[in-house]
C-alpha cells in the first residue's frame, strides 16, 4: 500500500458564506478532532477550504476509517507533502507508483501558483516520463488505475493518487438540538443517524415501563445510543418512566385504541422535555403505513397533540433500506436483541388504523393524565452515554 504523510479534507455543502461558514469550518474541525482524539500524533492546519493533518505515523488505515464517520466532509484524500521543485515531485510520485499495485497511469497537475516555472502539462509530461522509466506501470490517459494528482501551491506540493468519498452532510451540531425518540427497535438509531447528518445534535427520550420491560431491555437502549453517539461525541438520554401512564390507558380505554393513546402520551412527555431542554423538534423512526401506528391517519391523530415540528427522516424509506442502513452504522445486530418495549408488552390485538382526535380526546377526559406527564418529566432520570461507555451489565450479555 502506498504510504502517505498527509491527510487532505475536502468541505460538504458549503454554499454559504461569512460568519456560517466559520461556523462551518470550526465545527467540523472540532468534530474531525473530537474523531481522531485518541492519535495525539496528528498535527491539524485549517485553511479556508480545506484541513490538513500531518499523519506522523498513525495507521492510514484507521485514520480513513475514522474520517468516513464525520459528517460535513465531502471527500479526502492521502497525500504526500513535498516541496515544490520538478526534482522533489517527480521522486515522489516515482515512490508512488512504485509502492501502488496498479498497472496503468496518468499524471494530472493542476497549478494553485500560476506563477510556478512550469506549466502543468510540462509537469504531466516530465513526470510521466520519469515514472515509465522507474516503474513497471503503463500510461492510460482515459482510464488509469492510478490516476497521480499533483497540486502545485506556492510552497509546497500536495501529491495524492486516491479520492475517498466522505460521509457528506453537515457537521453535527450545527444546525440546533433535536429530541429523538429512542426505542430499542432498528428504525430510531437509524433515524438518530440521519438527523445527525444534517448537522443537528440529537438528544434521545426513551420510554421505558418497569416492571413490565426489564432493566436489560433498557441498557440495550443505552447500548444504541451509545453507538449512533459516535457521530455526535456524546448523547443525552432522558430515560423516562411511562408505566403509570400506561396503566391508566388500558384501564379507561378500549384495546384499539390503547395505542393511539399511548403515543398521543409520548408525544405530549417528549414535547414538554424537548422544551426543558433548549431542543426546537422531535424526531421520530416513524415509516408511514408501516404499523397500525404509523397509518396516515394514526400520524395525524398522534402528532395532533403536539405543536413542535416532528422530524421523521425515514417516513419515505422501505424497511429493507432502513435495515442496510442500520448494519452499515453497525446497530442492526443490537437492534434484533429480543428485548421487551413497553409498546410490545402491551401489545394491543386490534389497534385502531383510522383514529379520530375527537374520540382519542373522549377516553383522555377519564382520567388526569396532565399530573401523570408532569410525574413523568419531574422524574425523568438523564443518562449521559458515548462512543466509550459500557453500558452493558450482566444482564444484558
Ligand atoms: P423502532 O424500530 O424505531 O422501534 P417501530 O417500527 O418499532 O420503530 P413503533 O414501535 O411504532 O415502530 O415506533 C415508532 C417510533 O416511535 C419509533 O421509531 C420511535 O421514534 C418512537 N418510539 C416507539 N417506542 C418508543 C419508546 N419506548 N421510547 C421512545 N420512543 C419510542
Ligand atoms: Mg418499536
Amino acid at each position: 500500500m502506498v504510504q502517505y504523510d498527509t491527510v487532505l479534507i475536502r468541505y460538504g455543502e458549503l454554499s454559504t458564506k461569512g460568519k456560517n461558514r466559520k461556523d462551518f469550518i470550526a465545527r467540523l474541525f472540532h468534530n474531525v478532532k473530537y474523531m481522531l482524539r485518541d492519535h495525539p500524533a496528528l498535527e491539524y492546519t485549517k485553511t479556508y477550504d480545506r484541513i490538513y493533518i500531518r499523519l506522523n505515523g498513525e495507521d492510514q488505515d484507521v485514520i480513513r476509517e475514522k474520517l468516513k464517520k464525520v459528517f460535513g466532509i465531502s471527500s479526502f484524500s492521502f497525500t504526500e507533502k513535498v516541496d515544490n521543485d520538478i526534482q522533489s515531485i517527480r521522486a515522489t510520485c516515482i515512490r508512488i507508483a512504485q509502492e501502488s499495485s496498479c498497472k496503468t497511469f496518468k499524471v494530472i497537475t493542476k497549478r494553485h501558483d500560476k506563477s510556478y516555472p512550469m506549466r502543468s502539462d510540462e509537469i504531466n509530461r516530465a513526470v510521466a516520463g520519469a515514472v515509465l522509466h522507474n516503474s513497471q506501470l503503463k500510461v492510460d490517459v482515459h482510464n488509469p488505475d492510478l490516476p497521480i494528482r499533483i497540486e502545485v501551491h506556492s510552497d509546497c506540493a500536495y501529491i495524492t493518487s486516491e479520492k475517498i468519498q466522505g460521509a457528506g452532510g453537515y457537521p453535527s451540531g450545527i444546525n440546533g438540538r433535536v429530541l429523538l425518540m429512542l426505542s430499542g427497535g432498528i428504525d430510531s438509531p437509524v433515524a438518530a443517524y440521519q438527523l445527525m447528518k444534517r448537522g443537528l445534535f440529537v438528544e434521545a427520550v426513551h420510554f421505558s415501563s418497569p416492571p413490565y420491560t426489564s432493566e436489560a431491555a433498557k441498557q440495550k437502549v443505552l447500548s444504541l445510543a451509545g453507538m449512533v453517539s459516535e457521530y455526535q461525541g456524546h448523547m443525552r438520554v432522558h430515560v423516562v418512566n411511562f408505566t403509570k401512564l400506561q396503566l391508566e390507558i388500558y384501564k379507561t380505554a378500549g384495546d384499539p385504541y390503547a395505542v393511539t393513546l399511548m403515543r398521543r402520551m409520548m408525544f405530549r412527555l417528549a414535547q414538554r422535555i424537548a422544551e426543558n431542554n433548549r431542543c426546537l423538534a422531535i424526531g421520530t423512526g416513524e415509516s408511514v403505513g408501516q404499523v397500525a401506528s404509523q397509518t396516515l391517519e394514526s400520524i395525524a391523530c398522534i402528532n395532533s397533540v403536539c405543536t413542535m415540528p416532528v422530524f421523521r427522516p425515514l417516513i419515505c424509506s422501505d424497511k429493507i433500506e432502513i435495515i442496510d442502513l442500520a448494519r452499515k452504522i453497525g446497530t442492526y445486530e443490537t437492534s434484533i436483541l429480543p428485548y421487551e418495549d413497553c409498546c410490545t408488552i402491551f401489545d394491543p390485538k386490534n389497534p385502531v388504523t383510522k383514529p379520530s382526535i375527537e374520540k382519542s380526546e373522549k377516553y383522555e377526559a377519564r382520567f388526569d393524565y396532565e399530573a401523570l406527564i408532569q410525574e413523568a418529566v419531574d422524574t425523568d432520570e438523564i443518562v449521559i452515554v458515548s462512543p466509550e461507555s459500557d453500558h452493558q451489565d450482566e444482564d444484558f450479555l
